[in-house]
Protein backbone atom coordinates (compact mmCIF):
# COMPACT_ATOMS: atom_id res chain seq x y z
CA UNK A 1 0.00 0.00 0.00
CA UNK A 2 1.17 3.60 -0.74
CA UNK A 3 2.04 6.62 1.06
CA UNK A 4 -0.61 9.38 1.17
CA UNK A 5 1.65 11.29 -1.33
CA UNK A 6 1.24 8.61 -3.77
CA UNK A 7 -2.12 8.78 -3.89
CA UNK A 8 -1.53 12.45 -5.95
CA UNK A 9 -0.35 11.08 -9.14
CA UNK A 10 -3.91 9.00 -9.49
CA UNK A 11 -6.02 11.51 -7.70
CA UNK A 12 -4.53 14.84 -8.27
CA UNK A 13 -2.83 17.13 -5.32
CA UNK A 14 -5.76 18.73 -4.40
CA UNK A 15 -7.32 16.02 -3.17
CA UNK A 16 -4.53 14.82 -0.96
CA UNK A 17 -4.46 18.19 0.36
CA UNK A 18 -7.67 18.58 1.55
CA UNK A 19 -6.73 15.35 3.70
CA UNK A 20 -4.14 16.82 5.57
CA UNK A 21 -6.20 20.30 5.55
CA UNK A 22 -8.70 18.31 7.63
CA UNK A 23 -6.72 16.31 9.86
CA UNK A 24 -5.39 18.96 10.72
CA UNK A 25 -8.38 19.67 13.16
CA UNK A 26 -8.87 16.16 14.68
CA UNK A 27 -5.09 16.25 15.46
CA UNK A 28 -4.45 14.74 19.23
CA UNK A 29 -8.02 12.44 19.43
CA UNK A 30 -7.80 8.77 19.83
CA UNK A 31 -9.84 6.95 17.37
CA UNK A 32 -11.00 3.11 17.76
CA UNK A 33 -12.41 0.81 14.72
CA UNK A 34 -13.55 -2.43 15.82
CA UNK A 35 -14.86 -5.62 13.80
CA UNK A 36 -14.48 -9.41 14.04
CA UNK A 37 -11.89 -10.63 11.92
CA UNK A 38 -8.81 -9.41 10.37
CA UNK A 39 -8.97 -11.32 7.02
CA UNK A 40 -11.22 -12.00 4.54
CA UNK A 41 -14.40 -10.14 3.26
CA UNK A 42 -15.06 -6.38 2.73
CA UNK A 43 -14.67 -4.80 6.10
CA UNK A 44 -11.61 -6.14 6.50
CA UNK A 45 -10.06 -5.44 3.04
CA UNK A 46 -10.97 -1.44 4.14
CA UNK A 47 -9.52 -1.39 7.81
CA UNK A 48 -6.29 -2.86 6.55
CA UNK A 49 -6.46 0.18 3.74
CA UNK A 50 -7.85 2.77 5.76
CA UNK A 51 -5.91 2.88 9.12
CA UNK A 52 -3.02 3.30 8.39
CA UNK A 53 -3.47 6.22 6.00
CA UNK A 54 -5.47 7.80 9.27
CA UNK A 55 -2.44 7.07 11.13
CA UNK A 56 -0.32 8.72 7.97
CA UNK A 57 -2.26 11.84 8.60
CA UNK A 58 -1.20 11.96 12.25
CA UNK A 59 -4.33 10.73 14.19
CA UNK A 60 -4.08 8.46 16.53
CA UNK A 61 -6.19 5.24 15.18
CA UNK A 62 -6.25 1.65 16.39
CA UNK A 63 -8.13 -1.26 14.74
CA UNK A 64 -9.08 -3.89 17.36
CA UNK A 65 -11.19 -7.36 16.70
CA UNK A 66 -13.30 -9.32 18.92
CA UNK A 67 -13.13 -12.83 19.33
CA UNK A 68 -15.16 -15.67 20.10
CA UNK A 69 -15.69 -19.11 19.79
CA UNK A 70 -17.65 -21.36 16.70
CA UNK A 71 -21.52 -20.83 18.65
CA UNK A 72 -20.84 -16.97 18.08
CA UNK A 73 -20.30 -16.87 14.70
CA UNK A 74 -23.04 -18.87 14.35
CA UNK A 75 -25.15 -16.71 15.74
CA UNK A 76 -23.90 -13.43 13.93
CA UNK A 77 -23.90 -15.73 10.58
CA UNK A 78 -27.83 -16.22 11.38
CA UNK A 79 -27.88 -12.75 12.27
CA UNK A 80 -26.23 -11.29 9.02
CA UNK A 81 -28.25 -13.36 6.79
CA UNK A 82 -31.49 -12.24 9.11
CA UNK A 83 -30.38 -8.57 8.74
CA UNK A 84 -30.17 -9.54 4.45
CA UNK A 85 -33.79 -10.04 4.55
CA UNK A 86 -33.92 -14.48 5.36
CA UNK A 87 -36.75 -15.49 7.51
CA UNK A 88 -34.23 -16.61 10.22
CA UNK A 89 -34.87 -16.93 13.74
CA UNK A 90 -32.29 -16.91 16.16
CA UNK A 91 -32.63 -19.32 19.51
CA UNK A 92 -32.40 -18.02 22.66
CA UNK A 93 -29.50 -19.85 23.81
CA UNK A 94 -27.48 -18.67 20.62
CA UNK A 95 -28.44 -14.51 21.63
CA UNK A 96 -27.31 -15.28 25.40
CA UNK A 97 -23.81 -16.24 23.67
CA UNK A 98 -23.66 -13.20 20.97
CA UNK A 99 -23.87 -10.91 24.46
CA UNK A 100 -21.98 -13.27 26.48
CA UNK A 101 -19.16 -13.11 24.00
CA UNK A 102 -19.40 -9.27 23.44
CA UNK A 103 -19.05 -8.70 27.20
CA UNK A 104 -16.72 -10.88 27.45
CA UNK A 105 -14.81 -8.65 24.62
CA UNK A 106 -15.92 -5.57 26.44
CA UNK A 107 -13.64 -6.27 29.44
CA UNK A 108 -10.70 -7.02 27.36
CA UNK A 109 -11.58 -3.43 25.17
CA UNK A 110 -13.14 -1.35 27.40
CA UNK A 111 -10.69 0.78 28.71
CA UNK A 112 -9.20 1.53 25.30
CA UNK A 113 -13.01 1.96 24.42
CA UNK A 114 -13.50 4.53 27.07
CA UNK A 115 -10.87 6.64 26.41
CA UNK A 116 -11.63 6.69 22.82
CA UNK A 117 -12.48 9.92 20.98
CA UNK A 118 -14.70 8.20 18.35
CA UNK A 119 -15.42 4.67 18.30
CA UNK A 120 -16.55 2.62 14.96
CA UNK A 121 -18.48 -0.53 15.24
CA UNK A 122 -18.10 -2.59 11.99
CA UNK A 123 -21.71 -4.15 11.43
CA UNK A 124 -23.35 -6.48 14.10
CA UNK A 125 -21.02 -8.91 15.54
CA UNK A 126 -19.74 -6.24 17.90
CA UNK A 127 -22.82 -3.93 17.97
CA UNK A 128 -23.45 -5.37 22.07
CA UNK A 129 -20.04 -4.03 22.94
CA UNK A 130 -21.63 -0.75 23.70
CA UNK A 131 -23.73 -2.69 26.39
CA UNK A 132 -21.16 -3.23 28.38
CA UNK A 133 -18.90 0.01 28.13
CA UNK A 134 -20.42 2.04 30.97
CA UNK A 135 -17.84 4.76 31.07
CA UNK A 136 -17.56 5.67 27.33
CA UNK A 137 -16.86 9.45 27.05
CA UNK A 138 -16.66 9.15 23.11
CA UNK A 139 -18.76 9.56 20.01
CA UNK A 140 -19.80 5.93 19.39
CA UNK A 141 -20.79 5.24 15.37
CA UNK A 142 -22.28 2.00 14.49
CA UNK A 143 -20.67 1.43 11.00
CA UNK A 144 -23.35 -0.86 8.92
CA UNK A 145 -21.50 -2.46 5.90
CA UNK A 146 -24.64 -5.15 4.51
CA UNK A 147 -27.48 -4.69 2.85
CA UNK A 148 -30.64 -3.71 5.59
CA UNK A 149 -32.96 -2.70 3.65
CA UNK A 150 -35.83 -5.41 4.47
CA UNK A 151 -34.09 -6.90 7.33
CA UNK A 152 -36.09 -9.97 8.93
CA UNK A 153 -38.09 -7.92 11.40
CA UNK A 154 -37.37 -9.87 14.82
CA UNK A 155 -33.80 -9.87 14.18
CA UNK A 156 -33.56 -6.13 13.36
CA UNK A 157 -35.95 -5.36 16.25
CA UNK A 158 -33.41 -7.24 18.63
CA UNK A 159 -30.47 -5.71 17.35
CA UNK A 160 -32.00 -2.23 17.53
CA UNK A 161 -31.70 -2.31 21.24
CA UNK A 162 -28.16 -1.68 20.81
CA UNK A 163 -28.12 0.64 18.11
CA UNK A 164 -30.29 2.98 19.44
CA UNK A 165 -27.67 3.92 21.80
CA UNK A 166 -25.15 5.16 19.11
CA UNK A 167 -24.32 8.38 18.86
CA UNK A 168 -24.78 7.91 14.61
CA UNK A 169 -24.66 5.41 12.06
CA UNK A 170 -23.33 4.95 9.11
CA UNK A 171 -24.34 3.31 5.68
CA UNK A 172 -23.47 2.25 2.20
CA UNK A 173 -26.66 4.01 0.44
CA UNK A 174 -30.33 5.34 1.49
CA UNK A 175 -32.13 2.16 0.65
CA UNK A 176 -30.81 0.73 3.93
CA UNK A 177 -30.91 3.59 6.29
CA UNK A 178 -33.31 2.56 9.10
CA UNK A 179 -35.62 4.52 11.61
CA UNK A 180 -32.88 5.55 14.13
CA UNK A 181 -32.84 8.62 17.00
CA UNK A 182 -29.55 9.19 15.77
CA UNK A 183 -27.90 11.14 12.99
CA UNK A 184 -27.46 8.66 9.69
CA UNK A 185 -24.82 9.41 7.41
CA UNK A 186 -24.08 7.38 3.84
CA UNK A 187 -20.32 7.04 3.17
CA UNK A 188 -19.85 4.43 0.74
CA UNK A 189 -16.86 2.33 0.94
CA UNK A 190 -13.95 2.33 -1.67
CA UNK A 191 -10.74 0.45 -3.03
CA UNK A 192 -7.10 1.39 -2.32
CA UNK A 193 -5.42 1.39 -5.98
CA UNK A 194 -2.04 1.00 -4.62
CA UNK A 195 -2.59 -1.98 -2.52
CA UNK A 196 -1.66 -5.20 -3.85
CA UNK A 197 -5.37 -6.40 -4.83
CA UNK A 198 -5.24 -3.28 -6.80
CA UNK A 199 -1.66 -2.32 -8.40
CA UNK A 200 -0.75 -2.84 -12.01
CA UNK A 201 0.50 -5.64 -12.86
CA UNK A 202 2.46 -7.36 -15.82
CA UNK A 203 1.27 -9.21 -18.17
CA UNK A 204 3.68 -11.68 -17.62
CA UNK A 205 2.76 -12.09 -13.99
CA UNK A 206 -1.02 -12.29 -15.16
CA UNK A 207 -0.04 -15.07 -17.29
CA UNK A 208 1.55 -17.15 -15.07
CA UNK A 209 -1.11 -16.94 -11.82
CA UNK A 210 -3.79 -18.26 -15.04
CA UNK A 211 -1.51 -20.91 -16.03
CA UNK A 212 -0.96 -21.86 -12.36
CA UNK A 213 -4.06 -22.88 -12.58
CA UNK A 214 -4.12 -24.56 -15.93
CA UNK A 215 -6.60 -21.59 -17.52
CA UNK A 216 -6.15 -20.64 -21.13
CA UNK A 217 -6.10 -16.95 -21.56
CA UNK A 218 -6.50 -17.81 -25.14
CA UNK A 219 -10.28 -18.65 -24.28
CA UNK A 220 -12.61 -16.22 -22.74
CA UNK A 221 -12.78 -16.56 -18.97
CA UNK A 222 -15.84 -15.11 -16.77
CA UNK A 223 -14.97 -14.64 -13.10
CA UNK A 224 -16.81 -14.17 -9.64
CA UNK A 225 -14.69 -13.46 -6.79
CA UNK A 226 -16.77 -13.79 -3.72
CA UNK A 227 -16.64 -15.41 -0.36
CA UNK A 228 -18.61 -18.90 -0.71
CA UNK A 229 -21.39 -17.49 0.32
CA UNK A 230 -25.32 -18.25 -0.93
CA UNK A 231 -26.08 -14.68 -1.24
CA UNK A 232 -23.12 -14.22 -3.75
CA UNK A 233 -25.06 -16.58 -5.85
CA UNK A 234 -22.32 -19.09 -6.84
CA UNK A 235 -24.81 -21.94 -8.30
CA UNK A 236 -26.86 -18.93 -10.42
CA UNK A 237 -22.84 -17.99 -11.80
CA UNK A 238 -22.44 -22.13 -12.81
CA UNK A 239 -26.13 -21.92 -14.50
CA UNK A 240 -25.29 -18.85 -16.31
CA UNK A 241 -21.84 -20.09 -17.54
CA UNK A 242 -23.62 -23.40 -18.61
CA UNK A 243 -26.59 -21.80 -20.62
CA UNK A 244 -23.66 -19.44 -22.15
CA UNK A 245 -21.62 -22.25 -22.80
CA UNK A 246 -24.00 -23.25 -25.48
CA UNK A 247 -23.40 -20.59 -27.87
CA UNK A 248 -19.85 -20.20 -26.93
CA UNK A 249 -18.00 -23.26 -26.47
CA UNK A 250 -14.75 -22.28 -25.41
CA UNK A 251 -16.26 -20.66 -22.57
CA UNK A 252 -14.46 -21.22 -19.06
CA UNK A 253 -15.25 -20.03 -15.74
CA UNK A 254 -13.08 -18.93 -12.57
CA UNK A 255 -15.29 -18.85 -9.16
CA UNK A 256 -12.61 -17.35 -7.08
CA UNK A 257 -12.44 -17.64 -3.12
CA UNK A 258 -11.84 -18.27 0.00
CA UNK A 259 -13.15 -18.01 3.42
CA UNK A 260 -13.49 -15.46 6.53
CA UNK A 261 -12.62 -16.18 9.95
CA UNK A 262 -16.14 -14.84 11.07
CA UNK A 263 -18.34 -17.15 8.50
CA UNK A 264 -18.77 -20.33 9.52
CA UNK A 265 -20.92 -21.27 6.01
CA UNK A 266 -18.08 -21.31 3.72
CA UNK A 267 -17.07 -24.58 3.53
CA UNK A 268 -20.84 -26.57 2.97
CA UNK A 269 -21.84 -23.45 0.37
CA UNK A 270 -18.12 -24.35 -1.44
CA UNK A 271 -19.34 -28.23 -1.56
CA UNK A 272 -22.81 -27.28 -3.03
CA UNK A 273 -20.94 -25.34 -5.83
CA UNK A 274 -18.22 -28.45 -6.48
CA UNK A 275 -21.16 -30.85 -6.77
CA UNK A 276 -23.01 -28.29 -8.88
CA UNK A 277 -19.81 -28.01 -11.48
CA UNK A 278 -19.97 -31.27 -11.95
CA UNK A 279 -16.08 -32.34 -12.76
CA UNK A 280 -16.77 -29.69 -15.75
CA UNK A 281 -13.09 -29.19 -16.63
CA UNK A 282 -13.56 -25.78 -17.69
CA UNK A 283 -15.13 -24.65 -14.39
CA UNK A 284 -12.33 -24.02 -11.90
CA UNK A 285 -13.16 -23.65 -8.39
CA UNK A 286 -10.30 -22.05 -6.60
CA UNK A 287 -10.14 -22.49 -2.79
CA UNK A 288 -7.59 -19.37 -2.15
CA UNK A 289 -5.38 -18.53 1.17
CA UNK A 290 -6.11 -15.13 3.06
CA UNK A 291 -3.44 -13.24 1.90
CA UNK A 292 -4.05 -14.15 -2.32
CA UNK A 293 -3.90 -10.58 -2.40
CA UNK A 294 -1.64 -10.31 -5.97
CA UNK A 295 -3.31 -13.78 -7.25
CA UNK A 296 -6.94 -12.23 -7.05
CA UNK A 297 -5.78 -8.77 -8.88
CA UNK A 298 -4.08 -11.12 -11.61
CA UNK A 299 -7.19 -13.01 -11.74
CA UNK A 300 -9.62 -9.66 -12.48
CA UNK A 301 -6.79 -8.67 -14.87
CA UNK A 302 -7.12 -11.76 -17.20
CA UNK A 303 -10.65 -11.85 -17.01
CA UNK A 304 -12.70 -11.50 -20.55
CA UNK A 305 -15.55 -10.53 -17.90
CA UNK A 306 -16.36 -10.20 -14.57
CA UNK A 307 -19.50 -11.13 -12.90
CA UNK A 308 -21.00 -10.61 -9.06
CA UNK A 309 -24.01 -11.86 -9.40
CA UNK A 310 -24.96 -11.68 -6.17
CA UNK A 311 -28.89 -11.40 -4.60
CA UNK A 312 -28.04 -9.48 -1.79
CA UNK A 313 -25.08 -6.63 -1.52
CA UNK A 314 -23.85 -4.35 0.89
CA UNK A 315 -21.78 -2.49 -1.67
CA UNK A 316 -19.51 -5.62 -3.49
CA UNK A 317 -15.84 -4.58 -3.34
CA UNK A 318 -15.23 -7.13 -5.75
CA UNK A 319 -17.48 -4.94 -8.67
CA UNK A 320 -15.32 -1.90 -8.26
CA UNK A 321 -11.67 -4.13 -8.15
CA UNK A 322 -12.94 -5.36 -11.42
CA UNK A 323 -14.22 -2.18 -12.70
CA UNK A 324 -10.84 -0.43 -11.98
CA UNK A 325 -9.30 -2.56 -13.81
CA UNK A 326 -11.27 -2.13 -16.99
CA UNK A 327 -13.65 -4.72 -16.79
CA UNK A 328 -17.11 -4.59 -17.48
CA UNK A 329 -19.36 -6.03 -14.74
CA UNK A 330 -22.75 -7.91 -14.87
CA UNK A 331 -23.73 -7.63 -10.85
CA UNK A 332 -26.69 -8.71 -9.69
CA UNK A 333 -29.96 -6.03 -9.59
CA UNK A 334 -29.12 -5.33 -5.51
CA UNK A 335 -27.96 -3.33 -2.80
CA UNK A 336 -24.87 -1.57 -3.29
CA UNK A 337 -24.10 -3.26 -6.69
CA UNK A 338 -27.09 -0.75 -8.18
CA UNK A 339 -24.51 2.23 -7.03
CA UNK A 340 -21.81 0.93 -9.53
CA UNK A 341 -22.79 -0.68 -12.06
CA UNK A 342 -24.87 2.14 -14.76
CA UNK A 343 -26.72 -0.12 -16.91
CA UNK A 344 -25.03 -0.34 -20.39
CA UNK A 345 -22.51 2.37 -19.10
CA UNK A 346 -19.74 0.80 -16.48
CA UNK A 347 -21.56 -3.15 -16.78
CA UNK A 348 -25.46 -4.79 -17.16
CA UNK A 349 -27.44 -5.26 -13.78
CA UNK A 350 -29.52 -9.28 -13.89
CA UNK A 351 -31.51 -10.91 -11.98
CA UNK A 352 -31.82 -14.19 -13.45
CA UNK A 353 -29.45 -17.04 -14.63
CA UNK A 354 -30.77 -16.57 -17.84
CA UNK A 355 -30.19 -12.71 -18.06
CA UNK A 356 -26.41 -13.23 -16.80
CA UNK A 357 -25.86 -15.12 -19.93
CA UNK A 358 -27.40 -13.07 -22.15
CA UNK A 359 -25.08 -10.45 -21.49
CA UNK A 360 -22.33 -12.67 -21.32
CA UNK A 361 -22.84 -13.62 -24.38
CA UNK A 362 -23.75 -10.19 -25.82
CA UNK A 363 -20.39 -8.86 -24.23
CA UNK A 364 -18.21 -11.99 -26.19
CA UNK A 365 -19.66 -10.77 -29.59
CA UNK A 366 -19.03 -7.15 -28.85
CA UNK A 367 -14.73 -6.30 -27.63
CA UNK A 368 -15.01 -3.08 -28.79
CA UNK A 369 -18.42 -2.51 -26.07
CA UNK A 370 -16.49 -4.32 -23.53
CA UNK A 371 -13.80 -1.88 -24.08
CA UNK A 372 -15.77 0.98 -24.12
CA UNK A 373 -17.99 0.04 -20.41
CA UNK A 374 -13.95 -0.65 -19.21
CA UNK A 375 -12.76 2.37 -19.39
CA UNK A 376 -16.25 4.12 -18.10
CA UNK A 377 -16.05 1.88 -14.86
CA UNK A 378 -12.71 2.84 -14.49
CA UNK A 379 -13.06 6.42 -14.62
CA UNK A 380 -16.75 5.95 -12.59
CA UNK A 381 -14.12 4.51 -9.60
CA UNK A 382 -11.41 6.79 -9.51
CA UNK A 383 -14.55 9.77 -9.41
CA UNK A 384 -16.47 7.79 -6.77
CA UNK A 385 -14.89 5.06 -5.52
CA UNK A 386 -11.10 5.02 -4.15
CA UNK A 387 -9.83 5.11 -0.67
CA UNK A 388 -8.68 8.95 -0.25
CA UNK A 389 -12.91 10.29 -0.79
CA UNK A 390 -13.65 7.25 1.81
CA UNK A 391 -11.06 9.04 3.98
CA UNK A 392 -12.15 12.31 3.49
CA UNK A 393 -16.02 11.39 4.10
CA UNK A 394 -14.71 9.42 7.42
CA UNK A 395 -12.69 13.01 8.53
CA UNK A 396 -15.52 15.22 7.90
CA UNK A 397 -17.78 13.17 9.83
CA UNK A 398 -15.66 13.49 12.82
CA UNK A 399 -14.92 16.92 12.27
CA UNK A 400 -18.85 17.14 12.18
CA UNK A 401 -19.40 15.20 15.03
CA UNK A 402 -16.62 16.63 17.34
CA UNK A 403 -17.43 20.23 16.78
CA UNK A 404 -20.79 20.07 16.04
CA UNK A 405 -22.68 21.41 12.64
CA UNK A 406 -22.08 24.87 13.19
CA UNK A 407 -18.34 24.72 12.30
CA UNK A 408 -17.25 25.96 8.86
CA UNK A 409 -14.65 24.08 6.88
CA UNK A 410 -13.08 25.80 4.46
CA UNK A 411 -10.67 23.84 2.13
CA UNK A 412 -8.71 25.08 -0.10
N1 LIG B 1 -11.65 -11.38 -1.17
C1 LIG B 1 -10.40 -11.91 -0.94
N2 LIG B 1 -10.27 -13.27 -1.00
C2 LIG B 1 -11.32 -14.06 -1.31
C3 LIG B 1 -12.59 -13.49 -1.53
C4 LIG B 1 -12.72 -12.13 -1.45
O1 LIG B 1 -9.41 -11.22 -0.69
O2 LIG B 1 -11.11 -15.25 -1.37
C5 LIG B 1 -11.76 -9.92 -1.08
C6 LIG B 1 -12.29 -9.28 -2.33
O3 LIG B 1 -11.26 -9.07 -3.28
C7 LIG B 1 -12.90 -8.00 -1.76
C8 LIG B 1 -13.42 -8.46 -0.40
O4 LIG B 1 -12.67 -9.61 -0.05
O5 LIG B 1 -11.89 -7.05 -1.56
C9 LIG B 1 -14.89 -8.84 -0.47
O6 LIG B 1 -15.64 -7.70 -0.31
P1 LIG B 1 -17.11 -7.60 -0.88
O7 LIG B 1 -17.63 -6.26 -0.51
O8 LIG B 1 -17.13 -7.92 -2.36
O9 LIG B 1 -17.92 -8.77 -0.17
P2 LIG B 1 -18.06 -9.28 1.35
O10 LIG B 1 -17.16 -10.47 1.44
O11 LIG B 1 -17.67 -8.17 2.26
O12 LIG B 1 -19.49 -9.68 1.46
Amino acid sequence: MGKLEDYAQITGRDVIEHLYQLAERLKGIKIVHVNSTREGGGVAEILKNLVPLMQELGIDTHWEIITGEPEFYQCTKNMHNALQGRQVNISEPLIKVYEEINQRNAEVLCKELEEADIVFIHDPQPAALIKFCFNRRGKWIWRCHIDISKPFRPVWKYLKNFIIGYDASIFHLPDFVQPLPHPQFLIPPSIDPLGEKNIELSQEEIQAVYEQFGIDLKKPVVLQVSRFDRFKDPVGVIQAYKLAKKFVPSLQLVLAGGGAQDDPEGAMVLEEVRAFAEDDPNIHVLFLPAHAHRTINALQRGATIVLQKSIREGFGLTVTEAMWKGKPVIGGDTGGIRLQVVYSHTGFLVNTPEGAALRIRYLLRHPEKRKEMGEKARRYVLENFLITRHLRDYLTLMVSLIYGVEERIELG
